[in-house]
């Protein structure tokens, strides 16, 4: 049998279909950014420098907006016109409708909003539409607009999306990319774009966060880049806050300096609208003048210092997300490596210097914040088609969770479905047995509880586990997958590094239709997947007690100093109650919960007589602080093992 443990052993699975089936064309890729207010697209041509794409009148940007007044549907500024007179025709702020049924939307706007199975669709007068349809709009907007630049059909595209995108959000942005005829290479999270943009992915390892305030939202992520891999340590942020929120204090203020206490519909759109361009006019100059007719101010001097005095209450707000994420990240500001500013309210200098405090550092500002995501997308774009690019890496996601078998033929989920590749993930498990100098290391992938339901990957063993009492010897198991979603799993004993390493290839030849069935079952037969894992669960812990008590009792002999008779009786009675539970596979958690309690119960007094022989042999001869420090170790060892990691199933007691 070890013979078969050659340390690279390769596991070819069946991969019915190729994953990448139809070829790409480099060089034909866009990449998008779907924002909440505006959107953009960008191209990278085959490892050129990404540039982003403008309509016949130099804008870059594409309002969020789609108007469906009369016949035909208008996208960006035409559409954005129409908002004031056509409040519930014309949807903007789609991006916070995607993915979310009725119970979701918490928050206010203006639409008729229907809903069915689950669906939300917005009555835009004769017509209902999904989402998903109006986002689709959007990048038909921005699809047309690159093949105009490109002169000829785009292959494919990838979309941004919030990190904390979820996956109803993701599969709805990548259903409206489907219906907007593009093949979706892939979704990426916003922030790792940005990352990407600024090259960040160059260095070995580092930490960043990137701090993205848009017209209505503010979110902040801390990445980590490790082995050309990002991580998203921790997202926060502020759903209902941005650029708008400056627009409308600022607005409020100026309709106060008119003199008009209550302001009419025209009067306050017209305060937004020239409040808006005032703003961003004071982020490159010290004044501006201001305007409103209809509410009867001429010629208004608003200076910076003004607008800052205004904004300021509404711009820290953005401080306790940032440090909320730093804490949740588990890291102070000046661990970072770099600090990356994305949204255009990013270019108001009063936002720039409250990041630098809070950062304690000068943000990253060369690329421009409303395009540096969209770069990102795009320099993703053109690897996905095939260009060569250096020192980029490759993100794809896992379509099913990686797992390990774990005693009682539980799964543990090593790599969670959706995780973004390559990735590594590492877990220490724990033996068994103190006789257990095997484990058994067995992949599995799916969603389900137990590893019989699972799709079985590989299985290998790990020899050479030192003898250590139960919970004492640590298995670190690796798992690595690669860009080409190849699977590597290494497993190492920590004390005396023995290794084993096998290669796996995933299924990746599910179709999408098998993977949703998949899920789909697992949500379906979650109940009773449930209870067969707490049964089993329950009958590993039994095992375990039931194992160190015997261990006791052995080690006791028959001093009835340690164990006095009758003590003995019920304890020895309690484990046959035990052994008979453990052979009986139907019994149920619960039921196994209660005869391992009995067990507990009858033994403990029985263990704290031997705890307190032990420390009173170590003690002799030794001084007062040794004891305590015996004593606190002691401690110690007692939180380890109530830690411990799952353990592996034990096979083979010898290496013979
Ligand atoms: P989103 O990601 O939500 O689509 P954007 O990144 O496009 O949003 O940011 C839009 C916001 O940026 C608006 O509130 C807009 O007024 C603001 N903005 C754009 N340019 C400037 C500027 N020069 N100064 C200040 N704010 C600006
Ligand atoms: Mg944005």
């Amino acid at each position: 049998m070890a013979d078969s443990l050659d340390t690279s052993a390769l596991f070819q699975i069946e991969e019915p279909e190729a994953p990448r089936a139809r070829r790409r064309a480099a060089g034909r890729a866009i990449g998008i950014d779907l924002g909440t207010t505006h959107s953009l697209v960008a191209v990278a041509p085959s490892g050129a420098a990404p540039r982003v794409l403008a309509d016949a009148g130099g804008n870059v940007l594409v309002p969020s907006v789609v108007s469906y007044v009369g016949a035909d549907t208008r996208v960006g500024v035409a559409a954005r016109a129409e908002q004031v007179d056509h409040p519930q025709q014309v949807i903007s702020s789609v991006k916070r409708f995607m993915g979310r049924s009725a119970q979701d939307i918490g928050f206010s706007h203006p639409y008729r909003i229907v809903s069915a199975d689950g669906v939300i669709r917005f009555d835009v007068g004769g017509r209902r539409l999904t989402p998903i349809e109006v986002s689709a709009e959007i990048l038909a907007v921005l699809r047309t607009r690159a093949e105009v630049e490109l002169g000829g059909a785009v292959d494919g595209a990838v979309i941004t999306v919030p990190a904390y995108f979820d996956d109803a959000q993701r599969q709805a942005t990548k259903d409206a990319g489907r219906i907007a005829g593009l093949d979706v290479y892939r979704l990426l999270a916003e922030p790792t774009a940005a990352a990407l943009a600024y090259g960040l992915d160059r260095g070995d390892t580092g930490l960043f966060a990137v701090y993205d305030l848009g017209g209505g939202t503010f979110d902040i992520s801390v990445l980590r880049l490790r082995e050309g891999v990002f991580q998203v340590l921790a997202t926060g942020g502020d759903s209902a806050l941005g650029g708008d929120d400056f627009d409308r204090a600022l607005a409020a203020w100026l309709i106060e300096r008119a003199g008009v206490t209550a302001p009419d519909h025209g009067q306050t759109a017209e305060a937004l609208h020239v409040a808006r361009a005032a703003k961003e006019t004071l982020s490159s100059e010290d004044v501006v003048a201001v305007d409103l007719p209809r509410a009867g101010l001429a010629g208004f001097e608003l200076t910076r210092a003004q607008l800052e005095a205004i904004v300021t209450p509404i711009a820290r707000r953005t401080i306790s997300p940032c440090r909320q994420a730093l804490k949740d990240a588990g890291i102070a500001p000046e661990e970072l490596d770099g600090v990356v500013l994305v949204g255009g309210s990013t270019r108001t200098p009063l936002v720039r210097r409250l990041v630098e405090q809070v950062f304690r550092r000068e943000p990253l500002v060369d690329l421009d914040p409303d395009q540096v995501v969209a770069f990102g997308a795009a320099i993703q774009a053109d690897i996905l088609s095939g260009s060569p690019r250096e020192g980029v890496t490759l993100l794809d996601v896992v379509p099913l969770s990686l797992g390990l078998e774990t005693m009682g033929g539980i799964v543990e989920k090593i790599i969670a479905r959706n995780s973004t590749i390559p990735i590594a993930a590492r877990q220490v498990f724990t033996n068994y047995s103190e006789q257990q100098t095997a484990m058994t290391i067995h992949v599995v992938q799916g969603e389900r509880e137990l590893a019989a339901d699972c799709k079985s990957l590989a299985r290998f063993e790990l020899r050479g586990i030192p003898r250590l009492p139960p919970s004492m010897a640590r298995v670190e198991v690796v798992f690595q997958l690669d860009a080409d979603a190849l699977l590597t799993v290494t497993a190492r004993e920590l004390m005396t590094g023995a290794k084993q390493t096998v290669e796996v290839k995933p299924t990746y030849g599910l179709s999408a239709a098998e993977v949703d069935a998949l899920v789909t079952e697992s949500y379906d037969r979650a109940e009773e997947d449930f209870a067969a894992r707490s049964s089993a669960e329950a009958r590993v812990e039994l095992g375990r007690v039931a194992l160190a008590v015997r261990a006791a009792l052995d080690d006791a002999g028959d001093d009835v100093s340690v164990l006095p008779a009758e003590e003995r009786e019920q304890v020895v009675g309690a484990l046959a109650d035990a052994d008979a539970t453990l052979a009986a596979p139907s019994a149920s958690g619960k039921a196994t919960d209660a005869v391992r309690l009995r067990l507990e119960t009858v033994s403990e007094p029985f263990a704290r007589r031997r705890m307190e022989r032990s420390l009173l042999s170590g003690m002799q001869g030794k001084r007062v602080e040794e004891v305590e420090r015996a004593i606190d170790d002691e401690g110690d060892l007692d939180a380890r093992r109530g830690g411990h990691g799952p353990e592996l199933t034990g096979v083979g007691h010898d290496e013979g």
